[in-house]
């Protein structure tokens, strides 16, 4: 099997799962009881919450764990909305975020708030400039992502950052697919509220949490029991926790050699599907982007179709349908950097490991060129397309 889907998930490390096994099978006490059993618990989650807090540059009280990055975005989204809904009712987020705040922002959009949805350029990048002029006496949030999931460009979150700062508007991103990839840091960018998930960088499914700057007073999300501070209540996933803070360390320790390594691939990848496939581009920034990631369209395709063959060749990859597989919607990103829906439908995302190899990759190519041509072939698009070359020639 080679795995390029490491943006949909990673493999958990094997430091990672040693270093929780523990908190299953011997520490397994609430973390909120008296006995030791159950300090124990308490101690690990404090000592992940320091690691974590140090990863970005902010204090261990400003760490809050979630059930990963979708409940993180809701968080910050939903609650900074209400509590200064009495100043005003007006967000700016992007056209090309996570569903988990699109999806939050037509729900407050519902609830009497109005959203201007930015665009960005052909790369997916922001521009600043338009910000600053969507930005009214109302704005009370300003929600952008860090790096984006499909096409992998980064935003210019620094500039961001200040211009929110200068407004006194609150700045939440959306750093899932950012953290523990590149360098951030939140007192340097401005950021206010920032969302992370464990499973995108070799840590455990349903863990992930909310950095909240200590000035920032926004409402609880979960009510119940006093853990985290009384802002999200319930038993705490202490092995989740642990593991989470373990991943941290890794990347913190592997970011330079395997940011290196990845790009190495990733421009390896790229260079030669665009030199030995005709009519195909890539997505996305090509400077500005994450690491691992390599997203290209393929004209005259169905991108479904390809990621079938590919499956059938032991290859995981994603498409540039919406990124819940099984939706024929062609991608809210791709559209908004100004693909056709016949473009993005022909999609094809490629998300990198520092564990794949040169080999790997030439494979995956031999695949592709075989595969492309082949759906070329039976495509009455392409057909037409090479009929009206000729007729031209
Ligand atoms: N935000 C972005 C940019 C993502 O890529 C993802 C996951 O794909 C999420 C949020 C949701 O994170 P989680 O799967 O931890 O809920």
């Amino acid at each position: 099997m080679i795995y390029l889907d490491n943006a949909a998930t990673t493999r958990t490390a094997p430091e990672v799962v040693e270093a929780m096994i523990p908190y299953f099978t011997e520490m397994y006490g609430n973390p909120s009881a008296i006995y030791s059993l159950g300090s124990a618990g308490k101690k690990a989650i404090n000592e992940a919450r320091r690691t974590i807090a140090g990863a970005v540059g902010a204090k261990p009280e400003e760490i809050y764990f979630t059930a990963g990055g979708t409940e993180a975005d809701n968080w910050a989204v939903k609650a900074a909305a209400e509590s200064r809904g009495a100043e005003g009712k007006h967000i700016i987020t992007t056209k090309i975020e996570h569903h988990a705040v699109l999806h939050t922002c037509a729900y407050l959009e519902k609830k009497g708030y109005e959203v201007t949805y930015l665009d960005v350029d052909g790369d997916g990048l922001v521009d600043v400039r338009a910000l600053k002029a969507a930005i009214r006496p109302d704005t009370i949030l300003i929600s952008v992502m860090f790096a984006n999931n499909e096409i992998g460009t980064i935003e210019p979150i620094r500039e961001i950052g200040s211009l929110a700062r200068e407004h006194g508007i609150l700045f939440h991103t959306d750093a899932v697919q950012a953290f523990g990839q590149i360098p951030i840091d939140v007192e340097e960018m401005n950021i206010d509220m920032l969302s992370a998930s464990a499973h995108k960088l070799n840590g455990p499914k349903g863990t992930g949490m909310l950095y909240i700057r200590s000035d920032v007073k926004i409402r609880s999300f979960v009510h119940g029991g006093a853990q985290e501070r009384n802002r999200r209540a319930g038993t705490e996933n202490v092995p989740g926790i642990v593991g989470f803070a373990a991943a941290v360390r890794r990347a913190q320790r592997i970011m330079e050699e395997k940011a290196r390594k990845e790009r190495e691939l990733r421009d390896y990848l790229i260079g030669r599907i665009e030199s030995e496939i005709p009519y195909c581009r890539l997505n996305g920034h090509r400077e500005k982007r994450l690491p691992g990631n390599a997203n290209i369209s393929f004209r005259f395709i169905e991108g479904e179709s390809l990621l079938i063959m590919l499956d059938m060749r032991g290859v995981c990859a994603s498409s540039g349908s919406a990124c819940t597989s099984g939706s024929l919607d062609p991608s809210h990103v791709l559209l908004a950097i100004g693909l056709k829906h016949e473009e993005a439908h022909g999609s094809l995302r490629m998300t990198l490991s520092e564990e794949n190899t040169k080999e790997e990759l030439d494979q995956v190519v031999g695949h592709l060129k075989e595969i492309v041509q082949r759906l070329r072939d039976m495509s009455p698009l392409y057909e037409d397309f090479m009929k009206s070359r000729r007729d031209r020639t």
